[in-house]
């Protein structure tokens, strides 16, 4: 957390920005190793160019604040408190003049800004999130770590709610026997609200699970994630239940095909604009570029959805110790839909695969 915080530092010394004041969940934790979801509560981490930091939390937090490893001052608020009263003094306690501050400008709400429009009545304000998104894009050794257990548990999960598939059953009850099963071994917060489609739901990228029953001859499709340590997983993959007609199997191989290309092309020093083009390339070539409506993947880690983002015109070079997924898909509205997306660290080498669930066509019976 030192080293995060003193990268912060320097970038506000670079930028002559003498006060970080930043709100959302995922970037206190990043920077302060404690996380905590304040609901309509104020959550705030002010950081200064050589000052020492402060946490403000709700007055009931404190304790876990403290547990979480934060060394530095703690401002806890009751709920009849006035925190900007509070915030104002340990601002004004640690520096003077303020002429830049930099916040979270997509997750700050009008009100709070103007809070702090009143606190820094001659201050300009830019936004911190570009280089927090860049100082979380690169992955360190204990993140890893931490990805693998929770893409393990997602490979698990998708083989468990495989299993489930049987004749009479519906996407939801597939969909709650895995997530039974991922809270028998502790799981206690999914990544997003899981998938289980078959047959046409599937078609739908963003479909919602519901009471369709599972018929033979239908592809399923789970697209499932678990939070472990706070770190998001996010896999995809689609099974056939019985035999499959070869259209299905066409769209099945094709997305195949190009998940393998994209991984095939992801090491340092690419744009990641090629790496999603290489997936693209072969579905359009088969036929199906029209139904691939998505980009190839995004970054994840504390967010599900983080820096890099994964798409035809991004010109960002991927870098060793990035994490994202790879997830091309094919939807043919009221046919099929398949998809198929792994999680992946760069190496030196290229790309290591985090989640391991097979990919070659696994037909249930
Ligand atoms: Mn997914
Ligand atoms: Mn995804």
């Amino acid at each position: 957390m030192k080293q995060r915080l003193e990268k912060l530092q320097t970038w506000m010394r670079e930028n002559e920005i003498e006060v970080s004041f930043l709100t959302s969940s995922e970037n206190v934790f990043y920077l302060t190793g404690y996380y905590t979801d304040p609901h309509e509560r104020l959550l705030a981490l002010a950081v200064f160019q050589e000052a020492e930091p402060f946490l403000v939390c709700p007055a009931m937090e404190v304790h876990d604040a403290k547990r979480s490893g934060w060394e530095y001052e703690i401002i806890g608020y009751s709920d009849i408190d006035h925190p900007w009263e509070m915030i104002n003094h340990a601002i004004s306690g640690r520096t003077q003049s303020v002429a830049k501050v930099a916040i979270e400008k997509e997750h700050m709400n009008v009100e709070r800004y103007e809070q702090l429009q009143q606190l820094f009545t001659k201050a300009m304000f830019v936004s911190a999130e570009e280089k927090l998104r860049r100082l979380r894009m690169i992955k360190d050794a204990k993140e890893l770590k931490i990805l693998e257990e929770a893409c393990a548990l997602a490979d698990y999960a998708v083989e468990f709610g495989a299993s489930e598939i049987k004749e009479g059953k519906t996407e939801l009850d597939v969909l709650n026997a895995l997530e039974y099963a991922l809270k028998q071994k502790g799981v206690t917060e999914m990544s997003f609200a899981t998938m289980v489609l078959t047959g046409a739901n599937a078609a739908s990228p963003h479909g919602t699970p519901g009471n369709t029953k599972i018929q033979k001859g239908d592809l399923v499709l789970f697209d499932l994630g678990v939070i472990i340590d706070r770190y998001c997983s996010d896999i995809t993959r689609t099974v056939a239940y019985g035999e499959i007609n070869d259209k299905q199997k066409e769209i099945y191989d094709t997305v195949l095909k190009a998940q393998l290309a994209a991984i095939e092309a992801s090491k340092p020093g690419v744009t990641a604009a090629s790496v999603d083009l290489a997936a693209r390339k072969i579905i359009a070539d088969a036929g199906y570029g029209e139904y691939f409506p998505h980009r190839l993947g995004h970054g994840l880690g504390i967010s599900v959805h983080e820096y890099p983002s994964m798409t035809e015109t991004n010109g960002l070079i991927i870098e060793e110790g990035m994490v994202y997924t790879i997830e091309p898909g094919i939807y043919v509205p009221e046919v099929a839909g398949v998809r198929i997306e792994d999680d992946v660290y760069i190496t030196a080498d290229g790309a290591k695969i985090l989640t391991k669930f097979p990919k070659e066509l696994q037909i249930l019976k």
